[in-house]
């Protein structure tokens, strides 16, 4: 990423500044002590760094942007913890939805385009995690079709022993389903 100089909001001089200017009290606790951030003179219009570095994570935000940025985190960092997922495999996983090299895939340096698209991308796998979660819970029901909806046969009753679903979806990261309701192939269909 270009080191920004000139804002592109006000055109204002840009200049790299201790993250405590910004944060005073804060800083320490949001992680960002003797980490730097590149501010506009003018506007304030702002973006940090990348840990330990002076490289941008990416171009200046003003306020209406950064609020985005921040509410994008929200989202994506409270999928990624209720799936069971580690900080590092949540980012490849972004990256690799996103077609973006991972070295790129910071929502701190995102444009408003590519927020929308972390939390729509979010959305979908949740969703599809609790249609996966619905079709798992109907194949344990009495009169209920084996193969859920779908026809899906993944989940019929079957072997005891054998895995209903191997824990992976599409994009290779792991899932959770412990807090769904598991199905208990031992009881008849009837
Ligand atoms: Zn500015």
């Amino acid at each position: 990423m270009k080191i920004p100089t000139i804002c592109r909001y006000c055109g204002g001089v840009i200049r790299l500044v201790p993250a405590r200017k910004i944060y005073g009290a804060s800083t320490d606790r949001l992680g960002l002590t003797n980490e730097n951030i590149y501010l506009c003179q003018n506007c304030n219009a702002r973006v940090g760094c990348h840990k330990g570095t002076n490289r941008p994570l990416g171009n200046v935000a003003n306020e209406v942007l950064r609020l985005k940025r921040r509410e994008t985190h929200q989202v994506f960092d409270a999928f990624w913890r209720e799936n069971g997922m580690t900080r590092t495999r949540a980012y490849k996983w972004l990256a690799g939805r996103m077609d973006l090299p991972e070295k790129n895939a910071h929502i701190g340096g995102f444009e408003m385009d590519q927020c929308q698209q972390v939390i729509e991308l979010c959305e979908i796998e949740l969703n599809r995690e609790a249609a996966y979660a619905c079709r798992n819970y109907r194949c344990q029901r009495p009169g209920g079709r084996a193969g859920g909806v779908g026809g899906d046969d993944r989940h019929r009753p079957a072997d005891p022993e054998e895995p209903v679903y191997s824990g992976r979806s599409r994009s290779g990261q792991e899932l959770r389903h412990q807090r769904f309701p598991q199905p208990d192939h031992r009881s008849p269909a009837v």
